[in-house]
């Protein structure tokens, strides 16, 4: 597929970014916090689903659900406003990258908290090398570019 190797071609590997020793696959020069925010509206867009931002802490205003988690560089948690999502939805959780899984695992933690079923998972691409996959309890995980 010709569209997988125009999106192969635009990530850009930085090295020693966010830290020494980590090949980060930059996918924009523009990117803020939220590189996840790129891809999820479109495809909820896309399927007539509502989007729901699961965020960093302290940038959602109202009250929130809270998971802590493990990333490659370092910990972090994840938020989600309290009544976005509701028991018995079906969600699709969406992010730029999967690493070691920590992210979509917290992200799927907090939707069956909540009592959504996770459907799957998607994201640009996968380092396989770290074995995120496995984190997922055998969730199917889409992903359209494996980097190594
Ligand atoms: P994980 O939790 O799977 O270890 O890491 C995935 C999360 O960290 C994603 O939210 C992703 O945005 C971010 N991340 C980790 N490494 C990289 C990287 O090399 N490139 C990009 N774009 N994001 C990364």
């Amino acid at each position: 597929d010709p569209r997988i190797h125009g999106i192969q071609t635009k990530i850009r590997v930085v090295p020693d970014f966010p830290r020494e020793g980590i090949m980060f696959q930059d996918i924009t020069t523009h990117c803020i916090e939220a590189r996840g925010f790129i891809f999820g509206p479109p495809i909820a867009l896309a399927i007539g689903a509502k989007f729901v931002p699961l965020r960093k802490p302290k940038k959602l205003p109202g009250e929130v659900i809270k998971e802590e988690y493990v990333l490659e560089y370092g910990s972090d948690c994840l938020e989600m406003h309290v009544g976005a999502v509701h028991s018995g939805e079906r969600a699709l959780v969406v992010d730029d990258l999967i690493a070691t899984g920590g992210t979509l695992r917290a992200a799927m933690n907090l939707l069956e908290r909540v009592g959504a079923e996770v459907v799957e998972c998607a994201c640009v691409i996968e380092l396989p090398d770290l074995k995120g996959r496995e984190r997922l309890n055998g969730k199917p995980l889409y992903v359209l570019v494996e980097s190594h």
